[in-house]
């Protein structure tokens, strides 16, 4: 039998042991987590131990978490004009966002497109704070979203750098933590954040399943985002997946106790997985190595005369399963639109693997994806693409 390695963790996550005993647990609550009875009752405990459970990764309080039905439905929630707090009630009328947020952020929630407006990232993959600071000067009520941690580089941004020249200009300030969590601190106050978006099936939670945070109860949305029924402060009708909230919190939890360890693990693969691919091709570039702070978990990596798709494919030929860039993109080819915001050549924009570890992550993967590499790295330069195995 062929042994895969799976190294696409930021495109999804396996899950962990606790999350699927919790999710076999919640199967068997028959309850309506809105009904009075036992029965409800029941299925209601669970959905508030997860939310603790979920409020805990982030240092928020459990009634600030809102369960939405992924990351993605969480943002388009965070987006929207209609947030009130104590002092303000006017619309947000501009959201400013990084040019390398992901599609579920660039769509721009509930804002118009015309209200939406996208801010350069330096070319070391970083916001630049100067021009969020000059966009949203006099601006009334911005509201910006900036991510914690980019899906295809992982290069982490300044959020809380950010967040203090959000809340100096009066506005609030929304952060994509998705690919962040479990990996890096996360706690809210911390780094600013206003309101702060997770997907359960990053952290080893189900697929379909997400949450958005707020800081403080003050943060109010006067427009729900599934109208029907008062479930999740009215904020979000539909009865609730108890199965997907239950092994969220799971995760959540084990990723908070794990995360210290789970880093350490995964950033020493990581380094030897780097240090492996440029000895074999030293001209290969991996971005933002050693010049920024990134996730312990992710190398991107690109190198002139290999086509992202031909890699990804080869790479699964061979029993390693990596991504070319966002997960969400793949099967569409296009050049990643983070690369293109930080200025690398359109060459290299089409060419990049993004390699993901996890926490059972092994050094056999690590050894399986670098022979598959000097495999085609060998291919190509015989093929007289001028690359060194
Ligand atoms: N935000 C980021 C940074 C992501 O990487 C993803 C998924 O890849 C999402 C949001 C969307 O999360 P979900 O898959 O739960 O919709």
């Amino acid at each position: 039998m062929c042994v895969r390695s799976y190294l696409d963790w930021n495109a999804t996550a396996p899950m962990r042991e606790e999350a699927k005993a919790a999710i076999a647990a919640a199967l068997s609550c028959v309850g309506n987590p809105s009904s009075v009875h036992a029965e409800g009752r029941a299925a209601r405990t669970l959905i508030e131990a997860a939310r603790e459970q979920v409020a805990a990764l982030v240092g928020a309080q459990p009634g600030n978490v809102v369960f939405t039905a992924s990351g993605t439905e969480a943002n388009m929630l965070a987006l929207t004009p209609a947030i009130e707090t104590a002092d303000e009630k006017r619309p947000h009328s501009r959201l400013f966002l990084s040019a390398i947020e992901h599609a579920s952020v660039r769509a721009g929630g509930r804002f118009p497109r015309e209200a939406i407006e996208e801010l350069p990232v330096h070319p070391d993959g970083r916001l630049d704070l100067t021009a969020l600071a000059t966009a949203i000067a006099n601006m009334p009520r911005p509201l910006v979203s900036l991510m914690l941690a980019n899906n295809e580089t992982g290069i982490v941004q300044p959020v809380a750098e950010a967040a203090a020249i959000v809340h100096a200009a009066g506005g609030l300030i929304h952060v994509d933590a998705v690919q962040a969590a479990g990996r890096i601190a996360c706690d809210m106050t911390t780094l600013g954040a206003d309101l702060l978006t997770l997907s359960a099936h990053k952290i080893g939670g189900a697929k379909g399943a997400g949450g958005l945070i707020r800081v403080r109860e003050g943060i109010h949305f006067s427009e729900p985002l599934v109208r029907g029924g008062g479930q999740e402060r009215g904020l979000r009708a539909g009865t609730e997946n108890i199965a997907g909230i239950a092994a969220f919190g799971a995760a959540a939890a084990a990723a908070r106790a794990g995360r210290d360890g789970e880093a350490a693990h995964m950033s020493r693969l990581r380094n030897q997985l780097e240090a492996g691919l440029l000895a074999s091709t030293p001209e290969a570039t991996v971005f933002g190595r050693d010049t920024v702070e990134r996730l312990p978990n992710t190398t991107l990596f690109a190198l002139a005369g290999i086509k992202a798709e031909t890699a990804v494919i080869a790479f699964d030929l061979e029993g390693v399963a990596v991504s070319s860039g966002a997960a969400c993109s793949s099967g569409k080819v296009q050049p990643s639109h983070v690369l293109a915001a930080m200025g690398v050549p359109r060459p290299l924009q089409r060419g990049a693997v993004r390699v993901s570890l996890g926490w059972n992550s092994t050094e056999a993967d690590v050894e399986k994806f670098l022979a598959a590499w000097r495999k085609l790295a060998s291919a190509l330069s015989k093929e007289g693409q001028g690359i060194a195995a």
